[in-house]
């Protein structure tokens, strides 16, 4: 046969395309296959021609082609794969130098249906395309914005007690004073700070008052309800931030962590050791400015605990403002 100069242009536009493109048959046998494929595959034209595409490709998802195929036939309409669903059809190598896990050229792949003059499907033609180079830029993305999460993740926490730090906390206490106000619900702030800690550090060691330190965290943390927001204020002063919690009700909760800590021992290189904390409970009011207010009533109710000889949680309607400005 011979061709016409068209079928000819057309032949060699399909052969130096930088896509895949296959004909098959309705029983999956290869009718075209372009130069792309012929690169990709290392099977030459000659021998694709005329072989079934599940014995060239045995590892092929045969089910799920023919699902795909049998869809196309039916609805004469073409079919789309993305290489975010299947990353490849055609295991074929890519050849970027730097790609890390990617080991396979990923692809994009559509399936059109090839109608004769009575409008019936006879074949169906596959178009490869290569996206590797986008699904590299896209796992380059998703990288640095997993390493972006983590690293803001980092600076929000406490390296040693893994609860939210000073400047994270106070950012999450000013949004829930906001919330309060615009509310009007309850919220309460408790700040605890534990009891001769020093001597802590000066008995057992640094590493020693270090592990208090955790393990309090864990202990308090165990109370605390979804709401609830713990963070590490100071050395070891800690502050709780507690919304929708009726006054009465909060101190018996605080009273409970107050008395889970003095029960909690904790262990260290063979030691067991003890601590108590002192605590200080204070509401949000309506004429309250900013949540730092807040925050200093919790404060002077703590100091209160000190005073009266530790290991209490003082409420700061309790306050003997007396005391406090000694
Ligand atoms: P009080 O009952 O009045 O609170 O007495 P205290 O000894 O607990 O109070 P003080 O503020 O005098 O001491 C706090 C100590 O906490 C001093 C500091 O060395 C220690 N500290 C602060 N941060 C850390 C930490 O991250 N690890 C350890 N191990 N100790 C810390
Ligand atoms: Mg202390
Ligand atoms: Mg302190």
């Amino acid at each position: 046969m011979v061709m016409s100069i068209d079928d000819f242009i057309s032949r060699a536009i399909i052969d130096n395309l930088n896509t895949g493109i296959v004909v098959v048959d309705l029983s999956y046998d290869v009718m075209l296959w372009n130069g792309f494929m012929a690169k990709c595959s290392e099977i030459p034209k000659e021998m694709a021609l005329g072989k079934n595409l599940f014995d060239i490709f045995p590892y092929m998802p045969k089910a799920w082609l023919e699902l795909k195929f049998k869809s196309v036939r039916i609805l004469k309409g073409y079919s789309f794969i993305s290489w975010k669903q299947r990353p490849y059809l055609f295991k074929f190598r890519h050849n970027r130098p730097i790609t890390g896990d990617i080991e396979y050229m990923f692809q994009d792949c559509t399936f059109l249906p090839i109608l004769d003059e009575n409008a019936q499907v006879t074949s169906i033609c596959i178009i490869v395309q290569d996206m590797t180079d986008i699904a590299i830029s896209q796992k380059m993305i998703d990288e640095m914005l997993d390493a972006n999460k983590m690293l803001q993740q980092l600076s929000h926490y406490d390296g040693l007690t893994n609860i939210c730090n000073r400047s994270y906390l106070e950012k999450l206490l000013e949004k829930e004073f906001e919330k309060a106000k615009r509310d009007a619900r309850p919220l309460s702030v408790a700040m605890f700070d534990l009891d001769h800690f020093k001597r802590v550090n000066d008995t057992y060691g640094h590493l020693a008052g270090d592990e208090v330190l955790k393990v309090v965290a864990k202990t308090v943390g165990n109370h605390l309800r979804q709401a609830d927001i713990l963070g590490r204020y100071g050395g070891e002063e800690f502050l709780i931030v507690v919304p929708d919690m009726p006054e009465d009700e909060l101190i018996l909760f605080c009273q409970q962590i107050r008395a889970s800590v003095e029960e909690t021992t904790i262990h260290h290189d063979g030691i067991d050791i003890r601590v108590t904390l002192s605590m200080g409970v204070a509401p949000y009011r309506e004429d309250m400015k900013d949540y730092l207010q807040v925050v200093h009533e919790a404060d002077i109710a703590l100091y209160q605990s000190k005073k009266l000889g530790r290991n209490r949680v003082t409420p700061y309607s309790h306050v003997d403002k007396i005391i406090c400005r000694e």
